[in-house]
Formats: structure tokens, sequence, C-alpha cells
């Protein structure tokens, strides 16, 4: 019988991306992936370790499987992720059912974890390399996207972020390894390759010892196939020319671009380290929107960094309804171990930051709703991603990126992929109706 393995994984697509590899491993020696805890012989949490939020998620989802260890069949409790990375000797000591730990350096360690049998295995190394499809492909999934991972670790040093003492150094992966893995992606049906790093704007910097996210774009414009691809986390200090010239290339790139800024007031940007001003990044978007028609910006925002004033706040309130970002994720600040900001005591009351995040929040429905409003009555072209039961599927604009944007609920029966003309019908803040023209 080929044993049985069971992965969640939480947190981001880049840690979403370590457990398709560890996936990819599993089912290439001969595990069988299930869908459920209860019909697996080992249960693998690939944890997220980035925030308190999530830490607590990925430590209820630890606790939750353990209880499957209770039905007397024998089962292996493995953790995976950033959280064990970050918190290995903790979690070991609170959780005693856990059997292994399993970092973000080495993902193949995962056959020694399944084939060692009894008794605690550890890996937790340093990342010193990014993985390579060379070795294996991570597992396909039935979606009209794949997010590619460019490149892992980050040297930014944001004084709010854990993520380099992570996931280490920024490391690049080999341009003819991502192109073989879009090739692979694009072979399985997916449309819509989404690049991913923790700065993507720094690709290459240490393997080819300049910036080449415009050359990496050019090999995979390249490929056979119809699809195209979309650029994320790209850090606004890094978006040079270069990068934008790409988005105005012709070459299958979407006008689309996610920009996390975290704030605007040039006191707090200064002291989060973010190596960037309000008037760069004004002028940025500014150049974005007039350079390249149709463009469509994403970010996040970070409040309550220690220190920020309601008057920082206030301006970060009226640049939101000034520039009207598109597609926005707002986050309250969450002291971590580890970082600069970390032992400031000028911190945001937490009651202060949830209101923050409401008002901002509340501004930015406000925008998207006026926004989808004004596209009833147009055709748009539509991706459809999936079914989505009584005889309609889930689909996207090409504005709107996978897992984070929102979608459109298409009437009819369309294959994952497929590309529909589509006129909009109605529209809520974040979602879309769309009959097919
Ligand atoms: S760019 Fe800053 S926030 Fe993003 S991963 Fe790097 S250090 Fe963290």
């Amino acid at each position: 019988m080929s044993p049985k393995a069971f992965i969640r994984n939480l947190g981001c697509p880049k840690n979403e991306v370590d457990g398709d590899i560890m996936a990819g491993y599993l089912q290439r020696a001969g595990c069988k992936l299930v869908a459920s805890p209860a019909r697996a012989d080992f249960m693998i949490v690939n944890t997220c370790g980035f925030v308190r939020e999530a830490k607590e998620e990925s430590i209820q989802e630890i606790l939750e499987l353990a209880r499957y260890k209770e039905s007397g069949c024998p089962k292996v409790l493995i953790v995976t992720g950033c959280l064990a990375q970050r918190y290995k000797e903790e979690l070991s000591a609170g959780i005693p059912e856990i059997d292994h730990f399993l970092g973000i350096a080495d993902l193949k360690n995962i056959l020694n974890i399944v084939s060692s049998g009894n008794g605690k295995r550890t890996f937790t190394g340093r990342l010193t390399k990014c993985y390579q499809v060379a070795d294996v492909y991570p597992v396909s999934r039935p979606r009209s996207f794949a997010y590619l991972k460019i490149s892992d670790g980050c040297d930014n040093m944001c004084s709010y972020c854990a993520i380099p003492q992570i996931r280490g150094h920024h490391r690049s992966r080999p341009m003819k390894d991502i192109a073989d893995e879009a090739k692979h992606h694009i072979s399985h049906g997916v449309r819509e390759l989404v690049l991913i790093g923790q700065d993507t704007t720094v690709y290459g910097s240490d393997l080819y010892g300049k910036q080449s996210l415009p050359l990496l774009i050019d090999k995979l414009s390249n490929l056979d196939g119809r699809f195209s691809i979309r650029i994320m986390y790209a850090h606004p200090k890094g978006l040079t020319d270069k990068i934008i010239g790409v988005l105005l290339s012709g070459k299958p790139v979407l006008p689309y671009l996610d920009l996390p800024l975290q704030h605007i007031s040039d006191r707090i940007l200064s002291a989060m380290n973010r190596k960037v001003t309000s008037t760069g990044i004004k002028d940025l978007i500014m150049k974005l929107r007039a350079s390249v028609p149709g463009m469509m910006l994403r970010t996040t925002y970070l409040v309550g960094y220690p220190g920020e004033t309601s008057s920082d706040f206030e301006k970060l309130l009226r640049f939101q309804e000034e520039f009207d970002i598109e597609r926005v994720g707002v986050f309250g600040y969450s002291p971590e171990e580890g970082t600069k900001a970390y032992g400031s005591n000028v911190r945001v009351r937490a009651s202060t930051i949830a209101r923050r995040i409401d008002t901002l929040m509340s501004l930015v429905q406000e925008q998207s709703l006026r926004r989808n409003h004004a596209l009833i009555g147009t055709v748009e072209k539509l991706l459809v991603d999936c079914p989505a039961g009584e005889g309609k599927v889930w689909a996207r604009l090409s504005s709107q990126a996978p897992e984070v944007d929102g979608h459109v609920l298409l009437q009819g029966k369309f294959r994952r992929g497929t590309a529909v003309d589509a006129r909009i019908t109605d529209a809520e803040a974040y979602d879309l109706y769309a009959e097919p023209v």
C-alpha cells in the first residue's frame, strides 16, 4: 500500500509553492496525496510564521491535526515552513505530538522524514539556494494560473519584517529553471504565470550581477503557448524604467503591478527603512499611469507602526483618497522578535490600529464599489478559473490577481483557462457578475 500524505498549506503563495514542491517529491517517491488528514499516514502542516495572527492560525492547525493522532491509527505529524524554521524549539517543547520539523531550506528532506520511521528528525538549515525544478516539479493544480517563484529570501531589512531572519538572504533561481517550470505549467493548461518572490525587482542581482527581471520576462515571453505574465511583490525602490518598459513592450505582461507601499508618511517610511520617499512614490505612480495604458495597481498598507501619529495616518488616508490605488490590502503592525522595530516603546494601541484599519478599508471599499459599478454594461475579457456550481464559473478580469483581488461570477459552463468575452451585469465592492456575449 503506498503511504498517504496530507498537506495543509498556510500563509503566502511563496510558502504554497514550497508545499507543492514537497508534494512533488512525495508523489514521485510513490506517496499518494489525500485531501483529508483522517486518511493520511503523514500529516504535514506547512506553516506561516510572519505575523502574530498567522502564527496563531498555524498553531491552531497543528493542534487540530495532532488530534487525529488520538484515533489510534499510527499517524506522523510533520511541521514545515516558516514557523518550523523560526520556532522549532518552542514548538517541540509546547506540542510533543509533533514528530518532525522541516524548515524552508532543503525541501527534499521531506523524503528522509517519511522514510525515517521512528525518532524525531529536524531539518532547519539556512536557505542556501532556491529550489530547482530540474530536481522535481511542483504538483500541478487544476487552476488557470500558476505561481512562479523566481527568488526567495530578502536583503531589504524593513524594520518590521521577520522574513530576512526566516528565509535568509535574497536568492534568485536560474532563468533556465524558471522557464522550464513555466513550460511545465503551460503544458498543463495554465494561462497565467504569476511571478512571485519577496522582492521581484531585484531578481538576478545575485546570480547575474544585475537586475534581470526584464531579461527573465523576455525569456518567458518567447515560450510557446497562449499565456500572460503578472508581476507581484515589486518593491517601489527597485522599479526601474527598464521594468516599466517591459509593461509597455507588447510582451504578454499584464498592465498590472503589485507594488507594496506600506505607508506614505516620510517619517514612517524612513522608520520602516523602506528606502523610498512620498514624493518618489507619487512620481512613480504618476509615471506608471501616464505611460502604461490601462495600468492597474495593487498595494499593501501597514498601519499602527510604532510612533505612527494620527497625522501620519491622515496622510495615508489622503494619499489613498487622491491616488485611488485600485487593489489594496491593509495590515496592522505586529511586533516581531528580532526585527529593528520590536524594541520600540512608542507602540500604537491595538484599538487604535483596529480603528485605523477599519477607516482605511471603508475608504478602499467605497472606491472599489464605485469603480466596479462603472463596469456594469461594459464587455470585458475574462479568464475562467474554476466551476462555481449552479451552471456558473468563477472567472477574473486581467486586473484581478488570483486569490487577493476579488473575482467575477460568470453565467455558463466553461473549461478552466478559457478566455470569455462577457458583459458585466452587476457589481459589489470586490466581486462582479457577468454573462457571456
Ligand atoms: S521587502 Fe521588506 S517587507 Fe518585504 S520581505 Fe523584504 S524585508 Fe520583508
